[in-house]
């Protein structure tokens, strides 16, 4: 891995390679941005390029340490993980016997910790003495997805590093590319993921989303012919895909997006669903109110959900706000 792999974070890169050229390494790092950028990945070539023998901005991929990196056998490296979910004191425990012993080979010692945010308070507390007077050869790298679970006195001694979404083209083009995914699906992809490529490249394995897609555009089509039956089933479906609920409700959001803009424009060129014409030129008689009314609708169920509302009440209010119902 180096930064060449890096897809996007073109600033992030750029000012970690910066301080490296000005020797003005941070011992205390956390990279905070949503799941599935790829924050560990960059973690990772960091650290890699702090260890290597030519000191340079990023990894010679010649020396010695960086060998060892890529084998996974460095000694003066250590990344921590949560284990079922968590990260316990004990890990951390561990952890600081590693801080407090001197490098073994290079002038320094990289540590990466793996969703930092499981650490438990315990975990946290045992971390933060550590912190106060860290050893001048450490460097502590906290990746996280979640950092207001992180107690303020750790996120107040770190260096914050945000990572936002990955550009949409990037994603599909990554996914065209590298992939091999098709043309119609790459982009369909890249909205969904939100500009996450972990979680492009995750959806892109399962051919069960575009399963899912077809079934909530019929879905779609029978409710705004007023097919009410419709409503039971699907709330049915909704109940037993309930892990992807999230998924389902952006697919519906992304879909209603469309139907807007193609409505306008009469263009397939703008919209996501590319490869679903057929059904967007079928449905295009809605009128503007309805699709708008019927995206915040989705904006607020996904909300709903997300606070623990009645999950059948909110999805079934959705689907006849479809319909035109309420
Ligand atoms: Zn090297």
């Amino acid at each position: 891995m180096e930064y060449k792999d890096v897809i996007g974070h073109d600033l992030v890169v750029k000012s970690l390679k910066k301080a490296c050229e000005n020797h003005k390494m941070s011992h205390f790092y956390i990279f905070e941005g949503q799941q599935g950028l790829g924050k560990r990945s960059v973690a990772r070539v960091f650290a890699k390029t702090l260890l290597c023998e030519k000191k340079g901005i990023e990894p010679c991929n010649n020396c010695n340490s960086c060998y060892k990196f890529d084998n996974r056998i460095h000694p003066d490296f250590k990344e921590v993980y949560p284990e079922k979910d968590i990260i316990k004191k004990g890990q951390i425990d561990e952890l600081i016997k590693f801080i407090n012993s001197s490098p073994f080979e290079s002038e320094k010692k990289l540590i990466i910790i793996d969703e930092a945010h499981l650490m438990n308070k315990e975990a946290q507390n045992s971390l933060l003495k550590s912190l106060e007077e860290p050893p001048n050869y450490i460097h502590i790298i906290l990746v996280s997805s979640d950092t207001k679970n992180l107690l303020p006195t750790i996120r107040s001694r770190g260096q914050q590093i945000r990572f936002y979404p990955i550009e949409g083209d990037k994603v599909a083009d990554y996914l065209l590319n590298t992939l091999q995914v098709k043309k119609e699906h790459a982009l369909f992809l890249s909205k969904l993921s939100n500009g996450s490529l972990g979680r492009a490249i995750l959806l892109s394995e399962s051919e069960d989303l575009f399963i899912r897609r077809d079934w909530l555009l019929e879905l779609i089509d029978g409710l705004i012919r007023k097919e009410g039956f419709r409503i039971f089933a699907a709330v049915d479906y909704f109940y037993s895909n309930k892990d992807f609920t999230e998924e389902l409700l952006q697919i519906l959001m992304l879909w209603f997006r469309d139907l807007a803009v193609y409505k306008m424009t009469k263009d397939i060129n703008f919209v996501i669903n590319r490869d679903k014409e057929e059904f967007l030129l079928k449905q295009s008689f809605m009128d503007f109110e309805l699709i708008n009314d019927i995206i915040e609708k989705i904006q607020e169920t996904s909300l709903n959900i997300q606070m623990n509302v009645n999950f059948q009440l909110a999805i079934e209010t959705m689907l006849l706000k479809i319909q035109g119902e309420v």
